[in-house]
């Protein structure tokens, strides 16, 4: 959010007309992850728009954990959590709110319902519930336990508390109407019993509050005004509202829905996630090729590349899927602008330059940043070995191709230009080694007798530079929409999605490379050391995306 010339999204309008009215002083949002497993792209763009808009209307917003679910949640997922919100280069208001924080409070309210006749003990099974809810098109059944007394269900609800009962076995429910055509308000179930130890609150509690009877007394309880959620909850807010027109609320916060972030060649589904890793698919939430945030972090995506990714796809209420063309399209505008280049031999071919005087090495410079001399320069060593890449050389080739072929002639990048004069194969005649030989007087001029380079590609000095692995992605998935026309997600899954390179060879300045640096490998793309390899003697670099979208030309 910070091009203010675009046209306000319909929540900024909604801002702007409450701020305008005086419906309220400042605006407070909140961004609420369950913490049940790390999160995505689409959890970035949740909290792109809870944190920009507070961040752009001067208010605030609050990180919150939605932990109504102590099975499936855990603190390795709270940290996670915490630590991708920051990354992404936002600050959450005071404190971390947990929701179990307000059991009390919660379980304060259901009595106060039940004193009012608006909350009943029922004990119906699960099953026996789902067959009296009726369906879209059919009304439900009252459940017998509807009409228990006032002081029955009070009872029964402080002995729940207590644990005198089964898990399962009975659940307090709101009283609304089982004929309502919004199924969410036929007596939607607000306590189960559950023996389940909470991250936050131990062994406290025996019961556990549903998610609806949770999340706008929350809001209220946190002062939020606005409350931001995607478009499946759209059929919740009644609920929402009931809620608080019942309960004895301190303030009324209202919910606004938008539609959710679906991007192709990916799965947004923390469900999805979870078994890719814990089906050993991937190399964990973090590898470099899932959609989560740690993912794209280890991989070498920017926070600014993604913020601006989730401006690009607007905020609206249609549903529809973003090219992950666009995401790539990002990354590469950012770095292109500031990651220092480099460079890097990937599948290296020795070159030995024939007429370079024995023993001899020297030091060119090149720019750090062809655009931006204030970037600085950089020194290359250089000496009568070069590698070059092995897809750069060809003993025949047509004009299209502007690389080394033998009798002809390259420009070594910032460096000389040379002529290839033999081919040097091993016994299964592959190439092993090339032969050339340096233009005299060619550095930074062409050559004096007019026949000109074909074309420039990088190299390495042969005497100094750094062995490194390469890590090569390609998309997870290799269909549109993992898992299309009824096959499983898995059955989507590119098989060719990681491409590890050993025996790469790197200019020395990347010895200076941290963790945190991304470089424009010149010709290649951009990569950056990877934080689970990396080893003081074993540098291990993530390319981060290539130069251009390949996947088009690969798969067209
Ligand atoms: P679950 O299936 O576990 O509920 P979830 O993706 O909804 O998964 P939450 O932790 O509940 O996970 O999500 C936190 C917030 O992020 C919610 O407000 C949710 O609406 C929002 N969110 C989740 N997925 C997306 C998405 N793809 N696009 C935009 N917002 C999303
Ligand atoms: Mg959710």
């Amino acid at each position: 959010m910070t091009d203010t010339a675009k046209p306000l999204n319909f929540i900024e309008h909604i801002i702007e007309d409450d701020l305008a009215s005086g419906k309220v002083p400042r605006i407070q949002t909140r961004f609420p992850p369950e913490p049940n497993g790390y999160l995505h792209i689409g959890h970035a763009k949740s909290i792109w728009i809870n944190f920009g808009l507070a961040a752009k209307y001067g208010g605030l917003c609050n990180l919150r954990f939605d932990d109504t679910n102590p099975e499936k949640e855990n603190e390795e997922y709270v940290e996670s959590i915490k630590r991708d919100v920051q990354w992404l280069g936002y600050q959450w208001a005071g404190d971390i709110q947990y929701s179990s924080s307000y059991f009390e409070q919660l379980y304060e309210w259901a009595l106060h319902l039940i004193r009012h006749g608006n909350a009943y003990v029922c004990d119906l099974t699960g099953e026996q519930m789902r067959e009296y809810r009726g369906t879209l098109t059919e009304a439900g059944k009252n459940s017998p336990w509807r009409e228990r007394s006032i002081e029955e269900n009070l009872d029964w609800f402080t002995r729940m508390r207590a644990g005198e009962f089964a898990d399962g076995s009975r659940s307090l429910r709101a009283k609304i109407d089982m004929a309502s055509p919004n199924i969410n308000m036929r007596d939607p179930v607000l306590y189960r019993i559950k023996r389940a130890h909470h991250h936050q609150t131990g062994d406290t509690w025996c019961i556990y509050p549903s998610y609806d009877f949770t999340h706008g007394q929350s809001d209220a309880l946190e002062g939020i005004t606005h409350s931001i959620c995607t478009l499946e909850f759209a059929d919740h807010r009644p609920l929402y509202e009931w809620f608080l027109a019942n309960l004895p609320v301190p303030a009324t916060p209202h919910q606004y829905e938008f539609s959710r972030l679906n991007v192709n060649y990916t799965v947004t589904s923390k469900r999805k996630l979870k078994q890719l890793v814990d089906d050993k698919h991937v190399d964990g939430w973090d590898d470099p090729r899932m959609p989560t945030i740690s993912g794209m972090r280890r991989r070498g995506f920017t926070p600014k590349a993604i913020r601006d990714f989730c401006d690009m796809t607007g905020v609206t209420k249609t549903e529809g899927v973003v090219d992950i063309g666009m995401l790539e399209y990002a990354i590469r505008e950012d770095l292109n602008a500031r990651a220092p280049r480099a460079m890097c031999v990937l599948r290296p071919l020795k070159v030995t330059l024939t007429n370079y005087p024995q023993a001899q090495t020297e030091t060119l410079s090149a720019p750090v940043h062809p655009q931006n001399e204030a970037m600085g320069r950089r020194e290359l060593s250089f000496s009568g070995t070069v590698y070059i890449d092995q897809a750069d050389f060809r003993e025949q080739a047509n004009k299209q191709y502007k690389r080394l072929v033998l009798g002809k002639r390259v420009r070594l990048r910032n460096a000389y230009v040379i002529e290839a004069d033999e081919a040097v194969k091993d016994a299964n005649g592959e190439i092993i080694e090339v032969k050339a030989r340096i233009i005299e007087n060619t550095l930074g001029k062409d050559p004096a007798d007019g026949v000109k380079a074909k074309g420039v590609v990088h190299w390495v000095d042969g005497e100094q530079h750094l062995n490194c692995e390469v890590r090569l992605y390609d998309r997870l998935f290799m269909d549109v929409a993992p898992g299309i026309g009824g096959k499983n997600f898995l059955d989507s899954l590119n098989p060719d999605s990681l491409n590890i390179l050993s025996g790469c060879k790197a200019e020395l300045n990347l010895q200076q490379a941290t963790l945190e640096d991304r470089y424009q490998f010149e010709r290649e793309g951009y990569f950056i050391l990877d934080s689970h390899y990396t080893r003081p003697d074993q540098l291990v670099f993530n390319q981060v995306i290539g130069l251009r979208d390949t996947w088009q030309k690969n798969n067209a």
